[in-house]
């Protein structure tokens, strides 16, 4: 694209080295040292505007949530993050909207110790794609695949914001600037991650909603599990914007919260409090996995309930 080579130096400047990084950008490709013992883990996501963030969504927001969902992967897998790439397609080589941007992507790098190490730049519909890298102990890796029956089920934080913020967006009527928040900032759970090594038996990111990721776990472990809706936790701020009839399809159904659900036997419940200490945010257990493969879901007054959607649809678009 036309100034291409002018906002890569404009992103290079901007970048903080990590010993580990031989060569960055600037040349073909990056060279890369993965430190003796680690296994590499990698992951990319894709953020399309009026897709995946609302078209009003501001610069420094989208530069944020595009490395957040990244990371968010690799703390699901119990990562440290270490390095990342960024393929960037714009509609215009605009300064100010690439220094917005790059505010907020590097505000959450600088944060987490992540290197930017090369990328692509070209023309067309914004659309941003990101890769990240990062480091586990051999065998270490939380993964889908490991829950067992009579294990709890976890979730870090408060569910539905995000998704109550987007219903809002949606019915462009009264609209809550936290919930908003927590669409256009999310906060990748990195130390919740790390902190879960060797005590949760399986994990995974919320990026399209609980019934849909727990339903990833409960498929790659061969599981059911029986959720209690009572116990879902619940931002005050959700609740006094939706009564529980409104608020369960969005903290069932509802993506973007990126906070993370695990699995763990309930002997080591008090073990995982203990970790999560020091972790800048709390978790809950939700319910407990059963035999019988299948997601089902009790009211607090002991009745079944069937949430009316099953996750974030791609493609049914934000616009
Ligand atoms: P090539 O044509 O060899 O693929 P490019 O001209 O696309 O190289 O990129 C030159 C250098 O700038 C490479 O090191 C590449 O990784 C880096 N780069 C290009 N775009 C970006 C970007 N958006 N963010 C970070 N690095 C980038
Ligand atoms: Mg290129």
């Amino acid at each position: 694209m036309p100034g291409e080579f002018a906002l890569i130096d404009r992103i290079r400047a901007r970048v903080r080295a990590r010993p580990d990084v031989v060569l960055g950008i600037g040349d073909d490709a990056a060279l890369l040292s993965v430190p003796a013992g680690q296994q590499l883990v990698v992951t990319s996501d894709t953020l399309v505007a009026g897709v995946h963030f609302p078209t009003d969504t501001a610069p420094a927001d989208i530069g944020w949530k595009s490395l957040a969902v990244n990371l968010s992967d690799l703390a699901a897998m119990a990562a440290t993050p270490a390095w990342c790439t960024l393929a960037l397609t714009l509609p215009e080589a605009e300064d100010a909207w690439l220094d917005a941007f790059l505010d907020g992507f590097f505000e959450l790098a600088d944060e987490h110790d992540v290197s930017l190490v090369g990328g692509d730049t070209t023309h067309g519909p914004l659309s941003i794609t990101i890769t990240a890298h990062g480091f586990v102990p051999e065998g270490q890796a939380l993964r889908r695949d490991g829950a067992r029956p009579g294990d709890e089920v976890w979730v870090t934080g408060t569910l539905g914001d995000a998704a109550g913020a987007l219903q809002q967006w949606r019915a462009r009527g009264p609209a809550s600037a936290k919930l908003r928040y927590r669409l256009d900032r999310p906060t990748p759970r990195l130390a919740v991650g790390l902190a879960l090594r060797g005590l949760a038996t399986a994990g995974i990111d919320l990026s399209d909603g609980l019934a849909a990721d727990l339903g990833h776990v409960l498929a790659a472990s061969g599981l059911g599990a029986r959720i209690d809706l009572g116990r879902l936790p619940t931002s005050r701020t959700l609740a006094d914007h939706f009564d529980e009839a409104a608020r369960w399809p969005l903290q069932l159904g509802g993506g973007d919260d990126y906070e993370l659900c695990f699995t763990a036997p309930a002997s080591a419940a008090f073990a995982i409090e203990q970790a999560l200490a020091g972790c800048g945010v709390g978790a809950s257990v939700i319910g407990q996995l059963e035999a019988t493969p299948g997601l089902r879901f009790t009211t607090p007054e002991g009745a079944d309930y069937t949430p009316p959607s099953a996750g974030f649809q791609h493609f049914q678009g934000v616009h």
